[in-house]
């Protein structure tokens, strides 16, 4: 009898396992690479960082006038449910203000409320990530605002693990990537001369990554693996709309395009401190722990979203509440430590 149930545990984490968007592993050809920057790896419990190296800071105060000179701002994208708004909660309770940057400005200043962010703590600007153009006038709208930014989070995501046909962005890119990636690429580029010129606090750049940083770990190695192949899914007239809706050119699996477009953003991250640490930018990549409880779930059926946390809590005991994710993210924001490593 204990044989069957320990059979049955087995096969049921095993199948929770396959199940789960956190067991990402990197394409091969940056593993090596991607695995070599973790500099801080807390216990298993815990969550793992990448931080990099903090260059010089330049200081360039191209805003004289602003009203709110010793506030400290954050842009946090898809801040209007799950660890985004559990950040955005933590940061204004240290006295930050946070743009909460939304595709649904109603459903994000509901949120807000709701959560107990004080009036006056934030501001809901619209953004899509699944247009590039919304985050060009999201850039500009930034400019508007009579604050220096001092953070930027590039923190929302979607999956969609049921679907079995690809979704295009505005652009015609495949949507995990397209939102994901391709828009948080553009949109911390274009900040990136915004941040450099935030007097007072060294600015940082803060992407959303996964357990899948390590293709060591288990999580890693579990199939479907994120694989760039030769990005051919990216080149020429059939990269869009679908007729290679895949990075790598290959079949469309959502699961493993949401873990492409999350090894994307650690590649961004890499890239980005390559490019631009020497102009004062931190640029940071955090695994929050494994939120089973978070809406990143929704697409999931309903007895995977009962089970999965329960998994977590009492099988695996990897279980991170959403709100301790939210006061990670905000600790690799804000926290002295976290700008030095
Ligand atoms: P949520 O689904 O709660 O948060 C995702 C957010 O992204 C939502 O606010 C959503 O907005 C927003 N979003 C989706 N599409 C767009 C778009 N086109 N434009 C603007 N915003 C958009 O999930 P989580 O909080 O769990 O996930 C946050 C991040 O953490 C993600 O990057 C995820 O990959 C990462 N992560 C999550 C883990 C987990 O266990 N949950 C583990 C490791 C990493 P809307 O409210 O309108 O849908």
């Amino acid at each position: 009898k204990e044989a069957a149930v320990l059979a049955t545990v087995c096969l049921l984490s095993l199948f929770c396992f396959g199940c789960d968007a956190f067991q990402t592993g990197y394409l091969s050809a940056v593993r090596n690479n991607v695995a070599g920057l973790s500099k801080c790896t807390v216990n298993k419990n815990q969550f793992s960082l990448n931080v990099l190296p903090k260059p010089s800071f330049h200081s360039k105060s191209r805003y004289p006038s602003l009203i709110q000179m010793s506030t400290k701002t954050a842009v946090i994208t898809g801040a209007s449910s799950g660890i985004g708004l559990a950040a955005a909660k933590e940061l204004t309770n240290k006295g930050w203000h946070v743009i909460i940057a939304a595709r649904s400005f109603s459903k994000a200043e509901i949120a807000a409320q709701t959560e107990g962010l004080p009036a006056g703590s934030f501001t809901v600007m619209p953004l899509d990530l699944a247009s590039l153009n919304s985050v060009r006038q999201f850039v500009n709208q930034i400019d508007t605002q009579p604050r220096q930014i001092n953070a930027l989070v590039c923190n929302a995501a979607v999956w969609y693990p049921r679907d079995t046909a690809p979704r295009f962005t505005a652009e015609g890119f495949e949507e995990h990537v397209g939102t994901n990636h391709l828009a948080h690429f553009l949109l911390a580029g274009l900040m990136v001369p915004k941040l450099k010129a935030a007097d007072g606090f060294d600015p940082r750049v803060v992407f959303l990554g996964t357990d899948t940083h390590n293709p060591d770990s288990i999580a890693g190695k579990i199939p479907p693996q994120a694989d760039l192949g030769e990005l051919s899914g990216l080149t020429g007239s059939d990269a869009l709309r679908g007729a290679k809706s895949m990075i790598d050119g290959k079949a469309f699996d959502p699961t493993k395009a949401y873990k492409d477009s999350k090894a994307c953003n650690v590649l961004t991250m890499k890239e980005m401190h390559r490019r631009f640490a020497s102009k004062g930018v931190t640029f940071s990549a955090i695994f929050p722990g494994c939120v089973a409880e978070s809406p990143l779930f929704r697409d999931k059926r309903d007895w995977f979203r009962f089970i999965f946390p329960l998994f977590q809590k009492y099988i695996t005991k990897q279980f991170v509440p959403v709100s301790e994710a939210g006061r990670r993210v905000a600790a690799v924001v804000s926290e002295e430590e976290f700008c030095n490593s």
